[in-house]
């Protein structure tokens, strides 16, 4: 980042009374406004007590984080090249087989995904309409060995299934406006440039958009008395990020959602005949919105299994279906890195740099030279590179010094399971995070995550746009940045 030093102390200096005035402020607007999750259920607890509802605020940054408004807008105008990437990179099944036959060997849960994506393929897509709502996730890079340089947006990952927090988020812009105002503790003097105002907080359109997606889709879908459906977790403590969807839903397009688990969409609903309309007793399903279903651990038995199959072949409209879900997987972000690939699904040849300007270095582990040299570019220079396997949800990463122990335990058919990738290294920031009603200081690092909206009807596209944004802020010295996962807080951008 530049010099700091001539521009007021950002956040603002206050006293330990002041700030503790702050967090109650912050605490309870959240919990007066939604801004929740479900509170963790103590061990000891009886069933009369677990029963009582219990939320908590959900963790938040105490003041927004500066970030480059260069940059953010930057990551706005890439969002919908990013979705419609996802979409043609689904429709070619040539290039998909070939990446998942190889992964498949290697990784029984996308193996898993991928017997489904073949298995309807064979016997023929019954629905046309694809509905994308994913979330490019971005850090800033500055290079190690030239820390005054401008920083750069690098995409972290490109989620396809289940990007969660888009209600959460917008609460948190609104949260910080509020105690810009209120408290008048973080006044336009303090901001951390003299002529920012609090204008730099940008509107968040992040609360409706996942609500005006399957709205969209559902009026696609003709059937005015059909529902919408979101498979979620049992025991979701992030209910309330999906709650706002449900509202908003039902407000704007009076569409109904159901909240079921893979598990009772087994029990509950079938398929209607040759139709193959998705139907829970009279009731038809238009739209079937994942919240769940990306990692192993949402599969504990065959069942869950056969209700992915029996929505990925039914008529209904899936967020996202089976083609979409593996485009999110990291291999196909790596592969997709590779020289002319990108060009290969965008042919506006200025979109696809500016999309190639955001990709990190990204490298295969499989047995082939170009893999072996990744292995042993990772095994001299560890510092430099994160290793990825093909996970969601957070905290299956291997980091710098891990990595040899890791790489060198495996088999070269076992490192193909995995990425490597280029370790982004934020500038870091001075921030207050509050957890559990308790203020945590120190230097943090903000990864901004752009929601985007995909909805198209073969080769007709009734939805392209960006939803709005994310802001997740964490320890300086956490590797991993899930808000659910424990590691990091939800924050808003103050654009400078
Ligand atoms: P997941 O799908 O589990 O969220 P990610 O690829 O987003 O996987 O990785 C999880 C976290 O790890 C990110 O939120 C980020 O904080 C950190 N991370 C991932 N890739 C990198 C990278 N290349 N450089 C630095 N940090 C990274
Ligand atoms: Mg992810
Ligand atoms: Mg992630």
């Amino acid at each position: 980042m530049t010099d700091n030093s001539a521009l007021p102390p950002y956040p603002p200096p206050l006293s330990e009374a002041q700030l503790d005035e702050l967090k109650t402020h912050a605490v309870d607007w959240a919990l007066a406004h939604g801004l929740v999750v479900r509170a963790p259920t103590s061990s000891g607890a009886s069933p009369a007590e677990s029963a009582v509802p219990a939320v908590t605020h959900a963790p938040v940054a105490l003041f927004p984080s500066p970030f480059p408004r260069k940059l953010f807008e930057q990551a706005l105008v890439l969002q919908p090249l990013f979705n419609e990437l996802v979409d043609n990179v689904a429709r070619d099944h040539e290039f998909l087989t070939e990446v998942m036959d190889s992964l498949a060997k290697v990784d029984d849960f996308t193996g898993r995904l991928y017997d489904i994506y073949k298995r309807v393929h064979e016997e023929g897509i019954s629905q046309s309409i694809s509905l994308g709502l994913h979330r490019s996730d971005y850090l800033l890079h500055v290079p190690a060995d030239a820390p005054n340089t401008e920083p750069v947006l690098q995409q972290v990952e490109l989620n396809t299934i289940a990007s969660s927090f888009s209600s959460l988020s917008h609460l948190t812009h609104d949260l910080h406006r509020f105690l810009a105002k209120r408290t008048g503790f973080f006044n336009d003097a303090s901001l951390p440039s003299p002529d920012i105002t609090l204008d730099a907080l940008p509107e968040n359109t992040s609360i409706r958009s996942i609500a005006k997606g399957i709205g969209k889709a559902w009026e696609l879908y003709e059937v005015p008395t059909a529902v919408a459906v979101m498979i979620v977790q049992p025991g979701e403590r992030n209910a309330f990020d999906q709650r706002w969807i449900e509202y908003k839903l039902f407000e704007e397009y009076n569409v109904p959602l159901l909240r079921l688990s893979l598990a009772e969409m087994l029990q509950q609903c079938k398929l209607n005949g040759t139709g193959k309309r998705l139907m829970r007793g009279n009731t038809e399903i238009a739209v079937v919105y994942y919240r769940a279903g990306y990692a192993p651990t949402d599969f504990p038995s065959q069942k869950e299994w056969d209700a992915r199959l029996l929505i990925e072949r039914s008529k209904a409209i899936k967020c996202p279906n089976i083609a979409h879900h593996l485009v999110g997987t990291k291999k196909v972000q790596q592969i997709l890195a590779k020289s002319g690939l990108v060009e290969r699904f965008i042919f506006d040849k200025k979109k696809a740099e500016a999309l190639r300007a955001s990709f990190t270095g990204l490298y295969e582990l499989d047995d082939t030279p170009a893999g072996h040299a990744a292995a042993k570019m990772a095994l001299e220079n560890p510092g430099r590179f994160v290793m990825k396997p093909q996970r969601e949800g957070g905290g299956n990463n291997i980091y710098g010094d891990d990595i040899p122990g890791h790489l060198s335990a495996m088999s070269v058919t076992e490192r193909n399971a995995y990425i490597l990738m280029d370790m982004i290294r934020p500038p870091q920031l001075i921030n207050i995070m509050v957890r559990h009603g308790a203020l945590i200081k120190g230097e943090v690092v903000s990864e901004l995550g752009i929601y985007g909206l995909w909805l198209s009807d073969k080769g007709v596209v009734h939805l392209n746009e960006n939803g709005g944004h994310l802001l997740r802020t964490k320890a300086a010295n956490s590797n991993e940045g899930g808000v659910a996962a424990g590691f990091a807080v939800l924050d808003s951008p103050l654009l400078i």
